[in-house]
């Protein structure tokens, strides 16, 4: 059938193309076998709200084989083509020059100080692939643009318009719906980690960049914001990218995937700040999305037009709340409106 584009009052640059045809772009969703029930919940989400309308092909990965009965349950959700991958034993493992002894008690202390995930390896592999290595994966090689799905994740409003087409008409490179405070236990040395490589590859810090967001004096001390990952439709080249390949290399030497706990969202959230335009990062106010106990419910009417089944005033939605980065980031974003960006 015929498929029926409206601009949309919060995109109103959005460009209206009588002949759509789909972007480079895919949906990508790590996942182990038992996180099967919470794959298909996701699964049936995303197509509902979107991809039955727009067709995207979804990218299965794993560190172990999938199983028959995981690729069965997944191909029944979907009229998209659908692939399953293995990452290679290199791109998720602990590298040998890690200190095994010295990693293996900041799991033990994390463990015990009740940081969460602290006393997990898997988790920390999990966290260096997606900082590192997903977009090196054979599978994504030929893709530009991703999306990436989590387990057990909503999507309360319906995507009448392609957000890949979106980010690509408006050149942006990076998004998110959720923003917070990372838990500090996790990242004790992760920003003189990054001091130092701004010290040493300046040339990659852009002019106009989103340095306000992690930094409120001027790069001293970082905010600890951060852009939330497990959802994010961005731009894998912006990862392929020099600047992010010196960047992720860099951190790697510093150990602090494994000697602490740090996560794939600070990583890149801290890069798409210095190595991006912030009029380059965007914001999907028109999304509803819920991660476990948050969640992004868009407000106002013009924001809600597919109609929304999330309520603003649940407990849950974290926008304006304490814990959100969201004020912060819509200070540099009011700039850009203003002419500043
Ligand atoms: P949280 O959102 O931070 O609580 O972490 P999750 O448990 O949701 O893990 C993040 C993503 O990585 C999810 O898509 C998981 O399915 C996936 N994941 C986490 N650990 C592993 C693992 O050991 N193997 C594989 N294949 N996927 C993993
Ligand atoms: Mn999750």
């Amino acid at each position: 059938g015929q498929l029926v584009f409206s601009p949309r009052a919060s995109n109103k640059d959005f460009t209206f193309q009588p002949s759509y045809r789909n972007e480079n772009a895919t949906l990508v969703f790590l996942a182990r076998n038992s996180d099967i029930d919470g794959v298909v919940s996701s699964m049936r989400e995303v197509e509902r709200s979107f991809n039955e309308k727009y067709h995207y092909p979804w990218v299965f990965l794993n560190d172990e084989e999938f199983t028959n009965e995981f690729r069965g349950r997944v191909l029944v959700e979907t009229r998209s083509s659908v692939k399953f991958g293995l990452i290679p034993r290199e791109h998720w493992v602990q590298p040998d020059w890690i200190d095994e002894a010295k990693a293996a008690a900041a799991r033990a202390r994390m463990k015990k100080e009740k940081v969460i995930y602290g006393g997990s390896l898997q988790y920390r592999n999990m966290c260096r692939f997606y900082s590192g290595f997903f977009f090196k994966h054979p599978l994504l090689q030929q893709y530009k643009y991703y999306w990436r799905i989590e387990p057990d994740v909503k999507y309360s409003c319906d995507t009448n318009y392609d957000p890949f087409h979106f980010m690509i008409n408006n050149n942006h490179t990076y998004s998110f719906t959720i923003a917070l405070y990372e838990i500090p236990e996790t990242i004790p040395t992760l920003w003189d980690s990054v001091k130092k490589f701004i010290e040493k590859y300046p040339q990659y810090i852009v002019n106009d960049n989103a340095m306000e967001f992690i930094s409120a004096d001027g790069g001293e001390t970082y905010t600890s914001c951060h852009f939330w990952s497990n959802f994010e439709i961005a731009d894998m080249d912006f990862w392929r990218s020099e600047a992010y390949q010196k960047f992720f290399n860099f951190l790697d030497t510093e150990g602090g995937f494994y000697y602490e706990r740090w996560g794939d969202a600070p990583v890149h959230s801290i890069a798409a700040a210095l190595f991006l335009p912030k009029h380059n990062i965007h914001f999907f106010r028109d999304i509803g999305y819920r991660h476990a106990t948050y969640e992004h419910c868009p407000s106002g009417n013009e924001y809600r037009e597919g109609s929304c089944s999330c309520r603003v005033w649940n407990r849950i939605v974290i926008d304006y709340r304490g814990q959100s980065c969201l004020p912060k980031y819509e200070k540099i974003s009011e700039s850009i409106k203003q002419g500043g960006g």
